[in-house]
C-alpha cells in the first residue's frame, strides 16, 4: 500500500505517522507514505495557493492550479484510488475502510480554509470521503483517520492481525469488555469466567457482552445484526 497525501501542512501528517505503530509499519514496509505540498507547485511569485471567492463570501478558496499540478506530479500505480477529504463525502465506515484496503495506492487531497475551487473536483473526479457530520479546519486529521484505519487492515501493521479481527465493528458488533491486571481494582473484580481458562465459556461470555453493549450503546447496529443473524 502506498499513501500519497496532498497537503499544505505535511508536518501534521508526519507528526502522527512518524511515531508508534504507524512508524513501525513504515519501517517494515507494510506501507509507504509520501506527502506532496501544492505550495511547491504554485506558479504565483508569492507562492499563493488560495484566493477570495468569486461572488463574495467569507474565507479563502484553494486555487486549482497548485492542486492540479501537484496531483498530476504523483506517479499512479495500478489499482489506485483518489480520495478528497470533504464534509460532503461518503461517511467513513468499517465497510468503506475494508474496501479501501484493497487498493495498492490511495492518493488523498486535504483541503483547508473554505475548501476547494470546484474545478479541482471537476478535473480530478475524486471519491469524496467524510469522517462525520461536522466541519474541521483541514483535511489532515481526516486523512490520518483514513491512513490509520486502512493500515490496520493490512497484515503486518498490528502485532497480531487478530487484534483487528476482534475490534468493534469487525463482526457487526461492538467489542466486549477487556480487563488486565490487577484482578481487583478498588473493589471492581475481573469477571470470574475470564479466569478459568475455559475458552468455550469465555467466547460465550464475550459474545453475550458484545450483543448486550451493542443493543445498549448502538441500537442502530444491533438492528442490523439481528436482521443478518435471522437470515
Ligand atoms: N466550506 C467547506 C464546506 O462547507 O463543505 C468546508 C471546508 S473545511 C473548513 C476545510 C477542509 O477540511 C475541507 O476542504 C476538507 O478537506 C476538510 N474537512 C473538514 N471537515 C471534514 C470532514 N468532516 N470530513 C472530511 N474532511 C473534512
Amino acid at each position: 500500500m502506498r499513501f500519497d497525501v496532498l497537503t499544505l501542512f505535511p508536518e501534521i501528517i508526519s507528526a502522527y505517522c512518524d511515531v508508534s505503530i504507524m512508524k513501525r509499519a513504515q519501517d517494515s514496509e507494510v506501507f509507504t507514505l509520501n506527502t506532496i505540498n501544492p505550495r511547491d507547485f504554485t506558479i504565483d511569485k508569492h507562492k499563493k495557493v488560495d484566493d477570495t471567492p468569486y461572488g463574495g463570501g467569507a474565507g479563502m478558496v484553494l486555487m486549482p492550479q497548485p492542486f492540479i499540478d501537484a496531483y498530476e506530479s504523483v506517479e499512479k500505480t495500478e489499482n489506485s484510488i483518489t480520495v478528497m477529504l470533504s464534509p460532503q463525502g461518503e461517511p467513513l465506515t468499517e465497510k468503506l475502510v475494508l474496501s479501501l484496503a484493497k487498493y495498492n495506492q490511495i492518493i488523498m487531497l486535504c483541503g483547508h480554509y473554505e475548501g476547494f475551487d470546484e474545478r479541482i473536483r471537476d478535473i480530478i473526479k475524486p471519491k469524496e470521503i467524510s469522517i462525520g457530520d461536522f466541519v474541521l479546519t483541514g483535511g489532515e486529521l481526516p486523512a490520518l483517520c483514513l491512513i490509520d484505519a486502512v493500515s490496520r487492515k493490512i497484515e503486518g501493521t498490528l502485532g497480531k492481525i487478530e487484534s483487528a479481527q476482534e475490534d468493534s465493528f469487525s463482526n457487526g458488533l461492538l467489542e466486549y469488555p477487556q480487563y488486565t491486571k490487577p484482578r481487583n481494582y478498588r473493589g471492581y473484580e475481573v469477571p470470574e469466567v475470564l479466569l478459568n481458562g475455559n475458552h468455550k465459556e469465555i467466547n460465550k461470555f464475550r459474545l453475550e457482552q458484545q450483543i448486550e453493549r451493542t443493543k445498549l450503546k448502538r441500537p442502530d447496529l444491533y438492528e442490523i445484526y439481528l436482521k443478518n443473524t435471522n437470515k
